[in-house]
């Protein structure tokens, strides 16, 4: 605290990241990274640009990453043009521009009392009204509950931190109903949610849905977490609105390394779609080793399972398997999740660890 701050900041209740240790041998499942390293043709990338080049500055308007998407995305036969791609440093980036200029309306934004805690952040940096709608007994969405006068919708699809999934046929029938206001579905996790159960991108209905935003992150399926590419898809006008608040406020927020790694990161989907297959078989593992130990899962279309065991407190299970090495998330509140851990995915090394410190405590 300094007298030198101004009302503003000394009112500001920040986002609180989890935690990265400093220690190394920490069997890490507490902030859903991918639990293998990045493709071996983005490092090649990133090595090859690191030259003289660095001298000028990268290109403001990232062209070759974003017709990377647009032609990864056009390849699933969705239509995306780059005009309707917008890149930021890391998807919260995209995300604080997009509360920004599309949020703060004379109507409360709507999003899930259980989600993503940086919504509520941006809603304080930016003054912005929300209303936060309560998840279903099954801490699912449901998307009748958004059927209400709003100005503007956010969730993430699969939630977090729960990993639920809404199928898009719901995403689909919510756009349809709520047609005045913005709808930003945050995809960062849903390349690990699996098709037949509901899960593709909602990059499909941009096309038919002009208020329809969704914003994806490069720091989980990609595993590029410690690069900082996030994205958006949407209606052209919508990026433009976007691009309009970038370049008031930073022109570079990719630099040279990050915009040529992101594209090869999204040409490279031979890696990409093995280390999805990975986690989700190692997700469907660890479900079933947890199951069998009495915890109670949400079903998770994400990278990560949130889970609880009736006869042991969260905190408990969180300080116990901490004192053994094994990190995973717990939040602690609100009370309706006060016992839940939220515990990412790793390689098959990881999860046996996570199990058999469990199977200490248990
Ligand atoms: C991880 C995450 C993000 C942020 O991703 P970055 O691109 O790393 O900033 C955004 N939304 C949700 C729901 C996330 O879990």
């Amino acid at each position: 605290m300094s007298k030198y701050w101004s009302d503003f900041v000394h009112q500001l209740e920040p986002y609180v990241p989890g935690e990265q240790p400093k220690m190394s041998k920490l069997v890490k499942l507490n902030t859903n990274e991918h639990p293998l390293g990045p493709s071996p043709k983005v490092l090649e990338v990133i090595r090859g640009e690191a030259d003289e080049r660095l001298r000028l500055y990268p290109d403001p308007d990232s062209s070759q990453l974003k017709d990377a998407i647009a032609a990864y995305y056009s390849e699933k036969g969705y239509g995306v043009t780059r005009e309707q791609v917008f890149v930021g440093n890391g998807s919260d980036e995209v995300l604080a521009h997009l509360f920004l200029g599309f949020f703060k309306q004379d109507k409360p934004l709507l999003f899930p009392d259980i989600t993503y805690s940086f919504y509520k952040v941006y809603c304080g940096l930016y003054q912005i009204d929300y209303e936060p709608v309560p998840l279903d007994g099954d801490l699912a969405i449901a998307v009748d509950d958004y059927l209400k006068p709003n100005g503007g919708i956010i969730f993430p699809n699969p939630n977090a931190p729960t990993g639920r999934l809404l199928p898009l046929a719901e995403i689909e029938r919510l756009l349809q109903a709520n047609t005045e206001s913005l709808v930003v579905v945050d995809e960062a996790y849903i390349d690990f949610a699996e098709k037949k159960s509901g899960g593709e991108s909602a990059i499909s209905l941009v096309n038919q849905y002009p208020n329809l935003l969704v914003t994806q992150t490069l720091s989980k399926s990609r595993s590029l977490a410690g690069l900082r590419i996030g994205l958006a898809v949407g209606d052209a006008a919508l990026i433009d609105g976007l691009n309009r608040i970038k370049d008031s406020f930073n022109s570079y927020p990719l630099d040279r390394i990050a915009i040529a790694a992101g594209a090869a990161a999204f040409e490279d989907v031979e890696w990409f779609e093995k280390g999805c297959e990975l986690v989700i078989s190692q997700r469907d593992w660890l479900n079933g080793q947890l199951t069998q130990r009495g915890f109670d899962n949400l079903p998770s279309a994400a990278n990560f399972i949130f889970t609880r065991h009736p006869q042991h407190s969260g905190e408990s299970l969180a300080k116990g398997l901490r004192e053994q090495g094994v990190i995973v998330r717990h939040f602690g509140k609100p009370a309706r999740i006060a016992d839940h851990l939220r515990i990412t995915v790793g390689t098959p090394e990881q999860n046996q660890a996570l199990i058999a410190a469990l199977d200490t405590l248990l």
